[in-house]
């Protein structure tokens, strides 16, 4: 069993403002799992034994305002993985609008929760993922440099979002350009390939950038060969994600055999079941 998903949400309900729980929780067949994935740790490692599937990258971010999400998912994200640790990687976010003081909540990450990674969600952050750039939140300069320093990943979400409240004219991937020039050693981890209006722009930013890895989630496995049909020429740098349990994914297995299916090489196939996560956080 050797297939690693870059990207699940689990994240404290408690925090979730009421509609954003809402349009979770809503119309799923398997609504029950994850709630008792949502509570145990342990109860999602079980249904990782089930659907075949050796550890997920388990995403948490901070965004007060849209989502009710705050710091405390740092800690919620560190107890999390506690529970099943040889099974997640654990991603924790920052907020600088909402923070005293970047640096001292930077180091609360990845000294004190030990947090494998970082999460960006520009839309639910309303904010561009550059806004370092031109001045208006230089603090996010310092989030990249102590991403890079510590050599932790970053996880960027790109696309829209439908979300109640969800910016989405913040998820255009060319932002991820600057940060990319910005900050050399950053490994970064474009999510969701621009879908659906950024397809190019997604492309062209993976393309250029030796750093930038691709995050498969939420994009449908039917469309990737159709929307990217150049994409596993760096099939290195592909990894598979689902944004389980977001709405419109029926599940972790299902998604990945669609993914397995497609007329690629079995070498690209290793590379998006678990090679090219294990590049990223192993070295
Ligand atoms: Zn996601």
């Amino acid at each position: 069993m050797n297939a690693i998903d870059i990207h699940i949400h689990m994240q404290p309900r408690e925090m979730m403002s009421p509609g954003a729980l809402a349009f979770i929780e809503s119309g799923r067949p398997d609504s029950e799992i994850v709630k008792r994935c949502l509570d145990s740790p342990k109860a999602l490692a079980e249904h990782l034994d089930k659907e075949r599937i050796s550890k997920v990258g388990v995403i948490n971010y901070v965004a007060p305002d849209i989502m009710g999400f705050t710091s405390g998912v740092n800690q919620w994200a560190a107890e999390y993985r506690a529970g099943a640790p040889d099974r997640i990687i654990a991603f924790g976010g920052v907020h600088p609008p909402a923070c005293k003081n970047v640096k001292d909540e930077m180091r609360v990450i990845f000294e004190d929760c030990q947090l494998d990674a970082l999460k960006i969600h520009p839309p639910h952050q309303d904010m561009p993922a550059n806004a370092y750039a031109d001045g208006s939140m230089p603090e996010l300069a310092t989030v990249y440099e102590m991403c890079q320093e510590y050599s932790k990943p970053v996880l960027i979400h790109t696309g829209t979002s439908t979300f109640p409240g969800a910016r989405s004219k913040w998820g255009n991937p060319m932002e991820i350009d600057d940060i990319a020039i910005d900050f050399p050693d950053l490994k970064i981890i474009m999510a969701h390939g621009g879908r659906p209006l950024w397809i190019n722009e997604a492309w062209f930013v993976f393309r250029r950038h030796k750093n930038v890895y691709w995050d498969l989630s939420s994009i449908p496995p039917k469309r990737i060969l159709e929307w990217y049909p150049r994409l596993f020429e760096l099939g290195n740098k592909v990894i598979f994600g689902t944004d389980w349990p977001s709405p419109g994914v029926p599940g972790i297995r299902k998604n990945l055999d669609a993914i397995l299916s497609l007329p690629i090489s079995q070498e690209d196939k290793d590379n998006l079941s678990y090679k090219s996560a294990q590049g990223v956080f192993d070295d």
